[in-house]
């Protein structure tokens, strides 16, 4: 079972509280017997032997072991606290570099990307309490044996009723655990739907629009609709589940009761003595109580803990794609060549990108453009290794980038894309996020300000590259759409590579600041480096040297701006019915 595996590793990982919380458990297990003997020898004492001395300190005995049972529970929770302390910061930390560097692909997976999001569920916790339940079932196991050897000695036929009386409560418990476990996960879509519902009337992103639209009270009405609607069929269960719950304790309690009657027989016919008739019962009902939880939730909850081990040994198996340097790198090419590149997204019905051939050359600056969903953001992370074609290849001078590692494609390119970041960071963190340090960092950033045109912007700040963003913190800025996209652009120009891909960088700035960037684009980039960017306005396609038209999949058009206007195809039509909006 993969779960000792990671028991394993929590007592490599927190050795001295988890002998502390082994130590406890035993004294438990024998502070279990402790008392079934002390009180035994006390009564015996006292009505059989008359010796009143022995009693005293057998009573003081009891009154300790009483004193441990009451306090054990805080002190075993306070040592799990302990060792969850120390076990959290390596789990995590190996599960955090592990999701950091395993493919993006698994990303677009939504199945994988749920794996992934549940093992971020308090995994240690997770384990830790595991430990912590093994402990509990091993000590309660060793309890058991004890009290049945114990019953042994009175006669054989005692032990084989009482190991009955507690299979039949096993029996009776497991069906129970059935009811309940299948009342939960139906209850468990409707939890998660509810919880996206009402995430709707608190999230702070959606605060304007739900202002705007007034649909909170559309929201609410909807959540007690839905509500209504999915618990009708599962109303009789919940009703057989609350009956079941306080029949619980009732069914422990009938164990010990039909064990008074049970050992009345050996008792009368002098083969068990009247300090152990007394002594035992309260012991078979802690072992009644024991069984309860045991199939109540412990068993569950470990068999819910494997399933987390092999999410996570799942998640641990997953492919890597990642950038190991961390120093800044920034290596040259000469050409890129997609030949007959085919790809289709998982589940879709037909390709997004179809054989299609096209040369990218190192200096040129080149315009991507097409209808929304044409395919040019799945283009972009293609070329960038994202995604890998299912037929056809990408060369790099050369050689497929099936072959290259991750960081060799990382140090050529650099990306924003539409759905850029936004960190509640300094802005000086901001732009030199995963970028690292090189020569020259302070004249390079205000270089990349520059040209993403906020320079001037954020010197005007009182903290100028040291202003804290988002809305956080009390003292943080928070910066409109268009600002957040131009320090997108600083970052990706402070990153100093060969070849930049812009999707879309300017959807969210004003004409002004376009056109700004425009021109900083055509003298900034002009030189030896190459660019790629997808815009929906036609205007800036005047600046690349190609333009590339995507469409079903294939290159269309390739040329300069007059070129295909000239040619009077696709991009000349796309041309004149924008330029027809403005005239
Ligand atoms: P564009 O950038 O030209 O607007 P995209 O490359 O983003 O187009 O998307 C092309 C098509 O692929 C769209 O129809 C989109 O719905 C689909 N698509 C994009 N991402 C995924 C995905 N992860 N899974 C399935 N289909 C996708």
């Amino acid at each position: 079972m993969l779960i000792f595996l990671y028991m394993k590793d929590v007592i490599k990982c927190a050795g001295k509280e988890t002998g502390f919380l082994i130590f406890c458990k035993l004294v438990n297990i024998l502070g279990f017997f402790g008392e079934v003997f002390f009180i035994q020898r006390i009564i015996d004492f006292v009505f059989l032997e008359g010796k009143e001395i022995e009693v005293i300190f057998y009573a003081m005995f009891v009154f300790f072991i009483f004193i441990w049972q009451y306090s054990s529970p805080a002190l075993s929770a306070h040592i799990e606290q302990k060792i969850l302390f120390r076990y959290r910061m390596k789990l995590e930390a190996k599960i955090y570099e592990k999701i950091s560097k395993v493919k993006f692909e698994y990303f677009e997976n939504s199945a994988i990307l749920e794996v992934m999001n549940r093992i971020l569920d308090n995994p240690a916790d997770r384990m830790v309490s595991s430990f912590g339940k093994i402990l509990e079932i091993i000590s309660g196991a060793v309890s058991t044996i004890g009290v049945m050897a114990i019953i042994v000695k009175i006669g054989v036929v005692y032990m084989i009723g009482i190991v009955v009386l507690i299979l039949f409560l096993l029996f009776l418990f497991q069906q129970i655990g059935k009811i309940k476990s299948n009342i939960f996960c139906a209850r468990m879509e409707l939890t998660r739907r509810e919880a996206y519902l009402s995430g709707l009337l608190f999230d702070r992103e959606l605060a304007m629009e739900k202002k705007l639209f007034g649909y909170t009270d559309y929201i609410q009405k909807k959540i007690e609709e839905e509500i209504f609607e999915n618990e009708k069929p599962l109303r009789w269960k919940l009703w057989q589940s609350r009956i079941i719950t306080a029949l619980y304790d009732y069914f422990v309690y009938l164990f010990s009761a039909s064990a008074y009657l049970f050992f009345l027989v050996p008792l009368m016919q002098g083969k068990m003595e009247l300090g152990l008739y007394i002594a035992i019962i309260p012991a078979l009902q802690k072992i009644g109580t024991y069984f309860v939880g045991l199939i109540d939730n412990q068993l569950s909850d470990l068999k819910e803990n494997e399933n987390f081990c092999k999410d996570i040994h799942d998640v641990f198996q997953l492919e890597e794609q990642y950038y190991e340097n961390k120093e800044m790198m920034r290596k040259d090419f000469s050409v890129i060549e997609l030949k007959d590149v085919t790809y289709r997204y998982p589940n879709a019905e037909r390709p997004i990108i179809e054989k299609l051939n096209l040369k990218l050359e190192q200096g040129h600056h080149y315009a991507l453009v097409g209808k929304n969903g044409s395919g040019k953001t799945t283009l972009i992370k293609l070329l960038l290794g994202l995604y890998q074609p299912q037929e056809g290849a990408i060369f790099l001078d050369g050689q497929n980038i099936k072959e290259l590692s991750f960081g060799e494609l990382q140090s050529r390119f650099s990306v924003i894309f539409q759905d850029f970041g936004r960190y509640a960071m300094s802005i000086k963190e901001n732009i030199e996020m995963g970028v690292g340090s090189f020569e020259g960092k302070a004249e390079k950033m205000q270089e990349a300000c520059a040209f993403a045109g906020i320079k001037e912007e954020i010197e005007k700040l009182p903290e100028g590259y040291e202003t804290k963003l988002g809305k956080l913190k009390e003292n943080s800025v928070d910066l409109s759409g268009g600002q957040w996209q131009k320090l997108a652009v600083a970052r990706m120009f402070y990153s100093q590579k060969p070849f930049y891909i812009l999707d879309e960088p300017t959807s969210a700035l004003d004409p002004v600041s376009e056109s700004e960037m425009y021109t900083n684009y055509a003298n900034s980039l002009k030189g030896n480096s190459t660019s790629l960017f997808v815009s929906h306005r036609l205007g800036s396609t005047i600046l690349a040297d190609q333009i590339l038209v995507l469409e079903d999949g294939k290159i269309k058009e390739m040329g300069s701006h007059q070129e295909l206007i000239n040619k009077n195809g696709i991009y000349a039509k796309m041309f004149l019915a924008q330029r027809g909006l403005y005239v």
